[in-house]
């Protein structure tokens, strides 16, 4: 499973569908200030299921969508496309029915938030299951944003373990066995 690219639309600076394509070896995104580097982590980290504002950089989740600038309005939506090549086989269980799997998140104003998989309707949560099980995710450590080294370095012991258990594939296993206890 590899991420092979990225689109956003309407999504916070990136008001016209942009593509990114995620080639082989990309390790980082350099730029002016403000150009929009931040921005496309998030948008990663938001179609794999990302719900808390703040990890957005916003007060509440429609922040994320264009908010309008000098010549442009505001959209009334924002989506982000994220193209994976599985010729591997290796995504999880229902969702490995193809080469290239493609997630979908969008959020409307005063709708909130869906998600595709192939064009299909599923959940938040499958789609947070999907990549906690393909050890990546919205948390993922393999995600490093501005301030999260010294993030790591300052964290409790309990946050760090979780950061550890991410990255161990293991998160997914304790949000089932969460979830379970609660029924
Ligand atoms: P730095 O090098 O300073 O870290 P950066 O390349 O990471 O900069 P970002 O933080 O990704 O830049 O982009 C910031 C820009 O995105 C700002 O110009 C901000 O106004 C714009 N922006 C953020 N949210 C929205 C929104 N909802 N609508 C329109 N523009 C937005
Ligand atoms: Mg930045």
């Amino acid at each position: 499973m590899r991420f092979s690219k990225l689109r956003l639309t309407g999504f916070k600076s990136f008001v016209d569908p942009t593509d990114l394509i995620i080639s082989d070896g990309l390790t980082g995104v350099v730029g002016p200030n403000g150009c929009g580097k931040s921005n496309l982590l998030e948008a990663l980290r938001w179609v794999m299921g990302e719900n808390r504002p703040k990890s957005m950089r916003g007060g509440g989740m429609e922040d994320v969508i264009f908010a309008g600038a000098a010549s442009r309005g505001a959209r009334n939506f924002a989506e982000v496309s994220l193209q994976i090549d599985n010729t591997d086989r290796l995504a999880p269980s229902g969702f490995n029915d193809s080469d290239t799997l493609e997630i979908v998140r969008r959020i409307t104003r005063d709708v909130g938030s869906a998600y595709k998989a192939n064009s299909r309707d599923v959940r938040a949560r499958d789609v947070q299951m999907l990549f906690a099980d393909a050890s990546t995710g919205a948390h993922s450590p393999a995600l490093v944003g501005q301030g999260q080294i010294a993030m790591l370095i300052n964290a409790k012991p309990k946050a760090r373990r979780r950061i550890l258990e991410e990255a161990a594939g293991i998160s997914g296993l304790y949000q089932r066995r969460h979830e379970a206890e609660l029924k």
